[in-house]
């Protein structure tokens, strides 16, 4: 078979590899598309998280001042038994005293505990809010898995199709040339053949010596070009 052929059915090769390396650098890059999505699912996993801290902490606080009052009371209680067994004037005015001093200590807690409670329904629908956003982002991220999934599973059956087609017409290709080519497109990042377009080779940009271009066009073996070490061929 002539040289001609040879780089004939090349240039169809190399047109199904670019677009094989363009398929396989996208499906590369493709996951990177999650990251914003994960991130967002993160942030709300953050808040909610806090949301849930702040809970926790005026709960403790409630609970604090709940002991405290419950403790008031107590004493409130034994003093007024203490009270019936009081003999002098006194001292029964001095207890009277103490008691009506704890029971305003327990009206300042009781409207401290109160405050609590708004904050725990505060602190209670921030959480609530925080889950929606969670769920939201977390049905965003999964929707962009599904189509993530879709495009991978298209670009692998694109990529299977080009396979099929290369081995088709690679049967045709002799052997030391295809090893050739094959070797190039591995080392070049997926272009091997570089065409010639007004004496610049389209793989480095660099321009070709006219004895060069000549052996080109004569196609008696391969020219390689001096500055890229790629294929040159041209166009007719
Ligand atoms: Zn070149």
């Amino acid at each position: 078979m002539d040289l001609a052929k040879n780089i004939e059915l090349l240039i169809k090769v190399q047109a199904l590899d670019t677009r094989t390396y363009e398929l396989n650098r996208l499906k590369g890059e493709k996951p990177r598309a999650l990251e914003e999505f994960r991130q967002a699912v993160q942030l709300e996993k953050d808040s909610l998280a806090r949301a849930k801290e702040d809970l926790k902490a005026i709960q403790l606080k409630k609970k604090d001042k709940e002991l405290e009052l419950q403790k008031k009371e107590e004493e409130v209680k034994k003093f007024q038994t203490q009270l019936y067994q009081i003999k002098s004037n006194k001292e029964y005015k001095a207890l009277v005293g103490q008691i009506e001093g704890l029971k305003a200590d327990d009206s300042v807690l009781e409207e401290e505990i109160i405050v609590f409670f708004d904050e725990i329904d505060k602190a209670n629908k921030e959480i609530s809010e925080a889950e929606d956003s969670l769920k939201k982002e977390e049905a965003k991220l999964k929707e962009a898995e599904e189509t993530l999934k879709k495009e991978i599973s298209q670009i692998n059956s694109e990529l299977d199709k080009l396979r099929g087609e290369k081995e088709k017409i690679i049967a045709n290709i002799d052997k030391i040339i295809l090893g050739k080519y094959e070797h190039i497109l591995k080392n070049k990042n997926g272009l091997a053949m570089a065409q010639l377009v007004n004496d610049v080779c389209q793989g480095c940009n660099m321009n070709v010596p006219p004895q060069v271009i000549n052996e080109i066009k004569m196609k008696k073996e391969l020219i390689i070009c001096e500055s890229c070490s790629r294929i040159l061929y041209i166009m007719e």
